[in-house]
Parts: structure tokens; C-alpha cells; sequence
């Protein structure tokens, strides 16, 4: 980036001229980025320390040229980045960007209103309300089911338990934790295989890490719903409260899902919260052909879904919809006085269901890539990721040193290398090894993780970037790499 112009004024922003050459030239620098960014390596070779060193130990003084601040941004910030837009970053979960997304958070940034009543806002709150209905509806969700928006799963989870925990009639919400001789150790169940927000929900929730259930999975990584129930009973027998079990469709590791209806069944028994966490996996309810992943689903008390994991909104952006969402309200609600006059008795009050006031107008990009790529557009693009998931599952079936670790039933491929006479300990070694020496390439990125012990290579495909050809480029580094190392 380029010109060099005069310093800020002291007062006020900068000059509306200067705003303005700056906005284009940003949104060339947007476009150059997303047009190129194929190109660039993946992650960084940078050491801890190196790029904060490159940059002033102390804010400046006196007004900087914009101008400057952009050459840093090119010069220490974008190297030392992980470019999670690229088409071949195969990590984590993809959290893709998008032209509309990328626009709406520009306006968002611009109009930076908050939509923490209806009257902050109307527009924004109004807005959020009919992107959570058109959710609703492409998640074949019933319209009891009443939606929310926070920042992350971590966050919609953590307010789903807390309902749950209110929803147990202990008047926590008033009296606390601390200190009552009257109160039942409160218990939440979910699999082996459930994301680590569930502990850090019961953490910051006061119930206590080990009153987490983690429950044994199955061969394909799914829930077993009677020792679900066995560890039920045996907390009731022994005087505990059952408060909540978290479900998971789309696990971290492998995406399986676990048996929802049968799980929800053994909740309504034994009057037990269900919280479905949809994170990843919500997305499969868009495809007729893959809406089995959210069955049972509607029968939750409460689900979260990302659609800033497969649903093509950029982070960040989680929803929570919940059945009960008058639970939610009875944790939360609070008008401080100075608020009492924008709180609308007949709107919605989105401060009303969390810790949050200050909200992000995030509704806008979720209504522009709603809007700009239809139910249709989301569905192929869903589509074609199974598709190319399924076609490297079908890769490293036929080739005999390598094999799946897990099923395949959504857009992540667990797989590993197969030797025979090799122990297994080495073979976890060098699936690592090879994760690691495909990162330095920087030409593909990939993440490893835990299977009943042993460590698989994990990729996951997610960015509407991404081609069949990113996939196949992949997979022979990864083949050429394995040959290489062993
Ligand atoms: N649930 C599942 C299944 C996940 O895989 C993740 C993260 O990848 C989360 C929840 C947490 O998501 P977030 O980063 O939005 O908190």
C-alpha cells in the first residue's frame, strides 16, 4: 500500500478525503487477497516473539500516517498469519470466509450499532430475528424452537447449561453455589468424544470439573445411550442431580454423531436437559439426503449451530435455539435502571438471554451470505464438500500404505499410514511427523489428533475455495511425505 499523507488531525477522525482514498484502497487490498490467496504459503515460519519484536513496545505518541500503518500490516501482520481462507487449509473445522460475509462485517464495522434491546437497534434486533428464522427452517427445527445469537459454541453451550442448571429448581440464580449445605452434586453427561467447551461451561458455571460424565463411545465414536442411562441411575442412587447431557452431532475429531433420539428419550425419563451441540454438523440438515445426522434433534431442549463452520458466515457467528428459552430468560434477564426506558416490554430484548449487553449487529453478514448464495447455494456447497471427503476416503481405501481411522460420515477424513510389523507407537510418530513436515511446506495444512490412543492425521474440508484438485494435491504430498519419512 501505497502515499504517504499527512497526519491525523488531533481532533475528530480522519478527514473524510483521506477515509475514503484509504476504504478504496483497502477494498483493492480485500480483493487482491482473496483473488491470490491461493498463492501464498499457509502458516508462518515464524519463531514466538518475532513479529511483536518487529513491532513498537509502546502506542504511539503522535498521530501515525495511515498510509504507514498499512505498509506494517503487509509487512510484519499478513506474514505472520495462518491464512485460514486458503483452499488447501484442511484444519480444525474450516471456518471459510466469504465475499458477502466479508461485506457485511465491512458494514457492520461502519454502522457499529449495538443490538442489545429492540429500541438500541430495532433494525438490528429485527434483522437477527429473521436470520434465526430462516435458520430455523433450513435446520428443519420446529418454530418451538427459539433462537439466539452469540459470538461461539463454547459461549451458546455455556448459556444452554446454565439454563439447565436454573431449570433444576435450586434457585442457583439467586442463592448462588457457594456456601449451601442443601445442594446435590449437579452432573452433566457427554461423550468421550464431546468438545472441551462442555468443561469449560460446568467450569465457569460453579459445578465443578469432575461433575462432568465424559461416557464411553462406541466403535464408531458414538455416545452408548445404556451406559448413558447406567450413570444416570447411578448418580441418582446416589443422591446426586442428573442437570444436563450434551449430545454431539459432528464430533471434533471424527464428526460422528451420537444417537440423539435414544438419548432423548433417556431424558425425558429422567427429566434431564438435552443441549445438542450442532456445531459443525447442524449443516447437514440443509441436504435432504444427509438429514439423518439431525434426527431426534427437535426433540432437544437446546441446540448450538455454527454457521461460521459450514455455513459459510465468517467468524464469528453461533446460534443457539432452544425450546425453552424462558429458562434462559430466568438466568438472565436484568434492566438496570439506566436501561429501563430502552427496554421494550413488546420486542425483543436480545440482552435478555445472556451475559452479553453490548452485541454485534453479526445478523447482517449471516442475512448477506444467506441471501447471496440461497438455500440452494449453501446446499451445493455443503454437498460438494461430503463429496470431496468422500473421494479422499476413497483415495486412501485403495491405497494399501495407508487407512481410514474413522468413518466418513460428514466433510473430515481421519486417516493414517499402515505399516505392517511396525509399533503402533511409531506409526503414531510418524503420522505426527507427517502432519508437521506438510505444514512446513506451507502449501497444505493439516491437524492431528487422538483415536482411542493412537494419533491419525485429520483433514477437514470446508472453504468454498476448495476444489477437487486441492484435495488430490494434498493427498499426494501427504503420500510423498509419508515415502519420504518412512
Ligand atoms: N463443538 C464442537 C463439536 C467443536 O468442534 C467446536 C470447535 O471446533 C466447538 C463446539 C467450539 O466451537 P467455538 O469455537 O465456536 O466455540
Amino acid at each position: 500500500m501505497s502515499n504517504d499523507e499527512p497526519a491525523c488531525p488531533t481532533l475528530g477522525d480522519v478527514s473524510a478525503a483521506e477515509f475514503r482514498a484509504r476504504l478504496h484502497e483497502v477494498a483493492d487490498w480485500i480483493a487482491d487477497y482473496r483473488e491470490t490467496i491461493a498463492t501464498r504459503r499457509i502458516s508462518p515460519q515464524e519463531r514466538p516473539g518475532a513479529i511483536a519484536a518487529a513491532l513498537p513496545a509502546s502506542a504511539p505518541a503522535h498521530p501515525e500516517p495511515l498510509a504507514a500503518i498499512l505498509r506494517d500490516l503487509d509487512r510484519v501482520i499478513v506474514p505472520g498469519l495462518v491464512h485460514w481462507g486458503h483452499p488447501a487449509f484442511f484444519g480444525y473445522f474450516g471456518s471459510t470466509t466469504t465475499a458477502p460475509g466479508i461485506l457485511g462485517e465491512m458494514i457492520a464495522a461502519a454502522l457499529n450499532v449495538s443490538a442489545m434491546t429492540w429500541r438500541t437497534s430495532p433494525a438490528a434486533t429485527e434483522l437477527e430475528s429473521v436470520v434465526l428464522e430462516w435458520l430455523r427452517q433450513m435446520l428443519h427445527l420446529s418454530d418451538r424452537h427459539q433462537g439466539i445469537v452469540y459470538d461461539t459454541a463454547s459461549v451458546a453451550t455455556m448459556h444452554a447449561l446454565a439454563a439447565a442448571r436454573e431449570a433444576l429448581g435450586l434457585d442457583i440464580r439467586r442463592s448462588g453455589l457457594a456456601g449451601r449445605a442443601d445442594l446435590p452434586r449437579i452432573k452433566v453427561y457427554a461423550s468421550s468424544e464431546a468438545h472441551s467447551s462442555v468443561d469449560k461451561a460446568v467450569i465457569t458455571l460453579g459445578i465443578g470439573e469432575e461433575n462432568v460424565t465424559r461416557v464411553p463411545a462406541d466403535d464408531e465414536y458414538r455416545i452408548v445411550p445404556a451406559a448413558l442411562e447406567a450413570e444416570i441411575l447411578k448418580d441418582m442412587a446416589d443422591g446426586h442431580r442428573p442437570c444436563a447431557v450434551v449430545a454431539t452431532v459432528g464430533t471434533t475429531s471424527t464428526t460422528s454423531v451420537d444417537p440423539v433420539e435414544e438419548i432423548a428419550a433417556i431424558c425425558r425419563k429422567h427429566g434431564v436437559w438435552l443441549h445438542v451441540d450442532a456445531a459443525y454438523g447442524g449443516a447437514m440438515a440443509l441436504l435432504p439426503e444427509e438429514r439423518w445426522a439431525m434426527a431426534g434433534v427437535d426433540a432437544a431442549d437446546s441446540v448450538a449451530v455454527n454457521p461460521h463452520k459450514w455455513l459459510f458466515v465468517p467468524l464469528d457467528f453461533s446460534v443457539l435455539y432452544t425450546r425453552r428459552p424462558g429458562m434462559l430468560r430466568a438466568v438472565f434477564a436484568l434492566t438496570p435502571e439506566y436501561l429501563r426506558g430502552d427496554a421494550s416490554a413488546n420486542a425483543e430484548n436480545y440482552m435478555d438471554y445472556g451475559i452479553q449487553l453490548g452485541r454485534r449487529f453479526r445478523a447482517l453478514k449471516a442475512w448477506m451470505v444467506f441471501r447471496t448464495f440461497g438455500e440452494e447455494g449453501l446446499r451445493s456447497r455443503i454437498r460438494e464438500h461430503i463429496r470431496l471427503a468422500r473421494l479422499l476416503a476413497s483415495w486412501i481405501e485403495a491405497d494399501p500404505a495407508f487407512e481410514l481411522a474413522a468413518p466418513v460420515p460428514m466433510a473430515v477424513v481421519c486417516f493414517g499410514v499402515k505399516r505392517e510389523n511396525v509399533p503402533a507407537r511409531e506409526i503414531d510418530r510418524l503420522n505426527e511427523a507427517i502432519v508437521q513436515s506438510v505444514n512446513e511446506t506451507g502449501e497444505a495444512y493439516l491437524t492431528q489428533t487422538g483415536l482411542r490412543g493412537r494419533t491419525v492425521i485429520r483433514l477437514a474440508i470446508g472453504n468454498v475455495l476448495t476444489t477437487e484438485a486441492h484435495v488430490a494435491a494434498c493427498w499426494e504430498l501427504v503420500r510423498a511425505t509419508a515415502a519420504r519419512l518412512g
